[in-house]
């Protein structure tokens, strides 16, 4: 391969992101910088987190400069290195951008990981990655569930979501989840093991209030945000004393030109709860731990996660948009190689 395909940023959207906000680009594939590598990217993570990189509102991250590729975590292949800790044939995770190569210095998040332990290099994107560890990390050192407690997600059936309840149950817990449509609250039952599924399409404040209400009846002890808006603050009222908030997402949010905000804050002083924002961006020493507990959960039958892998990066827009109409089923990736 002598093209570089990059999806590049080349407008801050406003609202929904368009087409025209992005620009795929041909380029020839570098040479790797000084002290550093080429990684022939193999997969891209696809994350609701991106759409805030786009702005230019303050983050816990810069913006995506315009004109460069749109930020992702990718694993893919060392293809070309001046870094003898990197020699070509090492597979890696990075913080990259929606690129066919990314010419890197190693930093931080820069990881090598064994392939052949895995059924495909996607799993360090999604069970490994910052989906199942988010989930793992958030749950078992922020939220700390007991057994008995009721733990609340919202967001589900999501790649996160989906995780948490999981976990969740792991621990004990009685497990209620919120998602968008009939399929996805089968999916949450048959597939995650919640106890109740919860409907939030098409739904008032007050009537996912009454609902909650009736599948919590002593309060959530946990709650898992992932959403925000009307559904956190249906949520919130049904809080139970020193309930635990813990704040992975807002996603309802991300597209929104005028923050909805949470209108009844004022539940949390009621409650006594306690409101926790998480990032997984401060686990990154720890994502081997988190790692090897997740893949022996899976090992042992008592964890499923899911991919939902779209093909080629001419399809990243529409790809990614999946995220803001709940058209993806699991972990959503981008396949490059
Ligand atoms: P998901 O796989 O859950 O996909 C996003 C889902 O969000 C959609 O499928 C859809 O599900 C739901 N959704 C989209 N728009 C809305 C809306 N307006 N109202 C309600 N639900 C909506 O993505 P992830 O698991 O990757 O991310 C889930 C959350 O976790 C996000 O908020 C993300 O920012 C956050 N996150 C935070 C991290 C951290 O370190 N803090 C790390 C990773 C993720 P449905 O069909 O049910 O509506």
């Amino acid at each position: 391969m002598t093209v570089n395909r990059r999806f590049l940023l080349r407008r801050r959207p406003v609202g929904d992101p368009v087409p025209d906000d992005f620009e795929l680009v041909s380029e020839p594939v570098p040479g790797a910088p000084a002290g550093g590598l080429v990684v022939r990217n193999h997969f891209a993570s696809l994350d609701p987190a991106q759409r805030g990189w786009m702005s230019d509102e303050p983050n816990y991250m810069p913006p995506i400069p315009l004109g460069a590729p749109v930020r992702a975590t990718t694993v893919g292949e060392v293809v070309a290195s001046d870094n003898p800790e990197f020699p070509v044939g090492t597979w890696v995770i990075g913080l990259n951008g929606i690129e066919e190569y990314s010419a890197i210095l190693p930093e931080f998040f820069t990881q090598k990981v064994d392939v052949t332990a895995v059924s495909s290099p996607s799993k360090f994107l999604s069970a490994m990655g910052a989906v199942g560890l988010t989930a793992y990390f958030a749950m078992t050192d922020i939220a700390k569930p007991k057994a008995g407690e009721t733990l609340c997600v919202s967001g589900a059936a999501g790649a996160v979501g989906s995780v948490v309840g999981q976990i969740g149950k792991i621990h004990g817990c009685r497990t209620i989840g919120i998602a968008g449509g009939l399929e996805k609250c089968r999916r949450l039952v048959d597939d995650y093991g919640y106890d109740v599924a919860i409907d939030y399409r098409g739904k008032s404040e007050e009537q996912l209030r009454e609902e909650i209400a009736r599948a919590a009846p002593d309060g959530i002890n946990i709650l898992f945000e992932n959403v925000g808006g009307t559904v956190m603050e249906a949520e919130v009222f049904n809080l139970a004393r020193k309930a635990r908030v813990i704040l992975c997402g807002l996603i309802s949010e991300y597209n929104a030109v005028e923050p909805h905000g949470l209108k009844n804050l004022w539940q949390i002083l009621v409650h006594e709860a306690t409101m926790h924002g998480f990032l997984i961006m401060d686990y990154v020493a720890r994502f081997p731990e988190g790692g090897a507990q997740v893949a022996q959960w899976i090992a042992e039958g008592k964890l499923r996660i899911d991919e939902h892998v779209q093909e080629g990066i001419e399809n990243a827009y529409p790809a990614f948009m999946r995220l803001f109409t709940g058209a993806n089923t699991g972990k959503l990736l981008l396949k490059l190689a």
